[in-house]
């Protein structure tokens, strides 16, 4: 059994498993308890260091034991260290492993952060009339571009709560969730992975197919790469 928790560091004693280096006091923190034959052992980290564990996307932040008590600035901030790692993950975790002085090189992962999302925006727009929404319909593209820019109007906690209502994750900065919303409102709830049983589908709205990244089941994360077809997965019904 495996639990997750978010916490503000009571001493400056603890170190971040993933780089090694000091967590300060006050600094919010992210527990992975293990229970290992009776007792817990607890692993504390960074919450960018956490984003780049495996069990990362196994819950959402909010969902943490923990996170509740915490003040907004602090959510907000912890959210934003989140991301930060998030997004460093992929290409970081190769050119870092080694390097001793993890100083966060909170200059580059800003600047890499930007550059993606700079060109993820920009490739949506230009995708706005083909490309990145080429894996619907003319009809359904419509649709969808229509709820998206609804979803774009209600705030945050509107869009996690008819997200969550649906059963579907609320993971993600505001146009991710404001797409997954949009997308579930055009072609229906994203049913279970069929192969592993526990993941949820998502949907590649390029090319229109569906993939499973695996989930978590206790203390193990069951790695899943199933890719379906469009027309094998069948969707569920969005309540609103
Ligand atoms: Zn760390
Ligand atoms: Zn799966």
């Amino acid at each position: 059994m495996v639990e997750l928790s978010l916490e503000k560091a009571k001493s400056a004693r603890s170190s971040c498993k993933q780089c090694k280096s000091k967590i300060e006091k006050d600094e919010v923190r992210v527990g992975i308890s293990i229970s290992k034959g009776g007792y817990d052992e607890t692993s504390w980290y960074h919450v960018s260091c956490f984003a780049k564990t495996k069990y990362a996307g196994s819950k959402d932040l909010e969902e943490l034991n923990g996170y509740s008590a915490l003040s907004g600035t602090e959510q907000a901030a912890a959210k934003k260290e989140f991301e930060k790692g998030a997004k460093g993950a992929k290409g970081k975790a190769k050119a870092k492993k080694g390097s001793k002085s993890e100083s966060d090189e909170p200059e580059s992962e800003e600047d890499s952060g930007k550059g993606k999302k700079g060109s993820k925006k920009g490739a949506a727009k230009k995708g706005g009339s083909g490309g990145a929404l080429a894996g619907y319909t003319a009809a359904e593209k419509a649709k969808y571009e229509k709820f998206y820019q609804e979803a774009l109007e209600l705030n945050v906690a509107a869009i996690k709560s008819a997200l969550k209502k649906n059963g579907m994750t609320q993971n993600g900065n505001k146009e991710e969730i404001a797409s997954r919303m949009a997308d579930c409102q055009t072609l229906g709830t994203l049913p279970n992975c069929s192969k592993c049983g526990g993941g949820r589908l998502r949907f590649n709205q390029k090319d229109g197919t569906y993939f499973c990244k695996g989930y978590m089941d206790d203390a193990d994360f069951v790695n899943c790469s199933a890719k379906y077809a469009r027309n094998e997965v069948t969707r569920g019904s969005w309540t609103d």
